[in-house]
């Protein structure tokens, strides 16, 4: 059985919690992904956060 996990996606920047990632559960590393911030207005690193 597959178990998936919702994760929010951080803002490194600002700390915005702008995006959900949807994963399998058994990756154990931190996700780092280049998404576009509203907030900021550019493309920055978000961060997995709970
Ligand atoms: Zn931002």
């Amino acid at each position: 059985m597959v178990e998936r996990v919702i994760i929010t996606m951080a803002c490194s920047v600002c700390k915005d919690r702008n995006f959900h990632f949807d994963k399998s559960k058994k990756s154990g590393k931190m996700l780092i992904l280049k998404k576009f911030c509203r907030n900021c207005g550019r493309h920055t690193e978000h961060k997995e956060t709970k």
